[in-house]
């Protein structure tokens, strides 16, 4: 299923990004503390009178050194060209200022609705203030507080009275759907070609466009894939399309619409920190990985080569320890037939249920092996754990007191199921939860 995009938008210091935190809410992450994770939150999902949505916010694409005017006007542009309905964010205490003048003025010329936000109404007295802003021609405002959480309800009932159609996407559950991401000219494009090879059968060619990609579903045997593919979906000549981050959002999408994701590396380079951040989201966002290197015909080697290669993969992707790591050449073809493999484990372990009562001795076993942490002389107690989700396998234990499941236990425990079930390809998420 498609989700709907919602951008906000406005001048900086309005609030957008407190704003954003709020309607995303303070989601559990599964990478919390794990080092190398790059997190920078312009893109996330929320959720209101039952209607799921992608949440942008544009003040968090920085467009290089751009002078604050031409910022904010790219900002503008990214919404209404991502969006679906855009939040307009104003500030309750400065009032109508030029600058949001200039934005009212370039989202007049877009048809995509807008909902008007005055924030920083803090309390019911200030509530008068809002009625300068009808001057913007968005209708009626909508006074909220970020800080205070006032007044969102009434302005995400109107944000999603704006949602349009949603195509379904009726990919059977088994059909697997896999992305392929990482930086420019890494060889994605090349590398679908070079999957989508002579023997494969394309189901139909070029099945769904989105706004962000191009699906292509195809079978080899009983096995549907359905290829997600970004990379064909530049657009030239757009000033943002340089902006890092504005690149980044395609692929985000592509990621949330993916079971397994291929983070491309090129050989050739090495890794560098957007290969961090982009893998990052894949692996926040709960989706199988395999890690591509690719280019592995332009690298001199001998035979220790690719185990150093290896090495430094597991050292700046350590959040990605699951990953298994195929090694290739999208050009020359060679090693591109044991991706596959790669692909098909990944996919399996995502939706991999385990038998609960295997699971408590592992767990029993586990605590037997290594005690449970105490703090403040008390010890955590663990009950009893069962799997409530699949892709990605999610665990809950229920114990006496949650915080005391410290980051490090939690990981020991993470291992402890790996080693009893493998998950490779995968991440898992533990989740602690009070019994009383
Ligand atoms: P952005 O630049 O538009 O993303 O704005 P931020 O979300 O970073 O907020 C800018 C400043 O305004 C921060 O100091 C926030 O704490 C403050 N702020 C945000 N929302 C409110 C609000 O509802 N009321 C008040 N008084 N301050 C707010
Ligand atoms: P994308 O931007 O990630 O889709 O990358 P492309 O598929 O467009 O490839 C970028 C460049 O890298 C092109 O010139 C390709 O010919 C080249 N390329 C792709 N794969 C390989 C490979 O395996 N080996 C070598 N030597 N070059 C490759």
């Amino acid at each position: 299923m498609q989700k709907p995009t919602v951008a906000i938008v406005g001048r900086p210091n309005v609030g957008k990004s407190t704003i954003f935190n709020r309607v995303v809410g303070e989601r559990v992450s599964i990478v919390e503390d794990i080092p190398g994770v790059t997190r920078d939150r312009i893109y996330s999902s929320g959720e209101w009178l039952n209607s799921n949505f992608h949440i942008i916010d544009t003040g968090g694409i920085e467009i290089g050194d751009a002078p604050f005017l031409e910022e904010i006007r790219q900002q503008a542009e990214i919404a209404i060209d991502e969006a679906d309905v855009i939040i307009f964010m104003t500030n309750g205490r400065e009032g109508v200022t030029a600058a949001d003048e200039q934005v009212a003025k370039i989202l007049y010329k877009s048809k995509k609705p807008v909902v008007l936000a005055v924030n920083k109404v803090d309390n019911p007295e200030m509530r008068d203030s809002i009625y300068d802003f009808y001057a913007l021609g968005f209708g009626e405002p909508f006074p909220i507080s970020g800080s205070h959480g006032l007044g969102l309800g009434d302005m995400l009932d109107e944000v999603v009275k704006h949602f349009p159609e949603m195509n379904e996407e009726d990919y059977d559950e088994e059909v697997i759907k896999f992305s392929l991401i990482g930086r420019p000219n890494v060889g994605k494009s090349s590398l679908v070609n070079a999957i989508l090879g002579e023997e494969r059968v394309i189901v139909s060619n070029i099945a769904g466009t989105t706004r962000d990609a191009i699906d292509t579903p195809y079978k080899i045997g009983d096995q549907e894939y359905v290829i997600i593919d970004t990379a064909g979906m530049r657009k030239k000549g757009k000033v943002y399309e340089t902006t890092e981050k504005y690149s980044v959002l395609r692929a985000l999408r592509a990621i949330e619409r993916s079971d397994v994701v291929l983070v491309v590396i090129n050989a050739e380079e090495g890794i560098i920190e957007q290969d961090k951040k982009i893998a990052g989201y894949a692996h926040e966002a709960g989706r199988a990985v395999v890690i591509v290197v690719n280019k592995w015909d332009a690298v001199e080697k001998d035979e220790k080569t690719m185990k150093e290669f290896e090495q430094k993969i597991r050292v700046h992707f350590a959040f990605l320890d699951y990953a298994p790591i195929v090694f290739l050449s999208a050009k020359t073809k060679k090693r591109v037939q044991t991706l596959l493999p790669k692909i098909n484990l990944a996919s399996e372990n995502h939706s991999l249920r385990v038998v609960t009562t295997v699971l408590n001795d592992v767990i029993m076993d586990a605590v037997a092996m290594n005690p449970t942490p105490t703090d403040k002389g008390t010890r955590l107690k663990i009950y009893y754990a069962t799997q409530v989700a699949v892709k990605p396998p999610t665990f809950v234990i229920f114990v006496n007191e949650p915080e005391l499941l410290h980051f490090s236990y939690e990981r020991f425990l993470e291992n402890r199921i790996r080693d009893a079930f493998g998950f490779e390809g995968t991440p898992i998420k533990i989740i602690a939860r009070a019994r009383k």
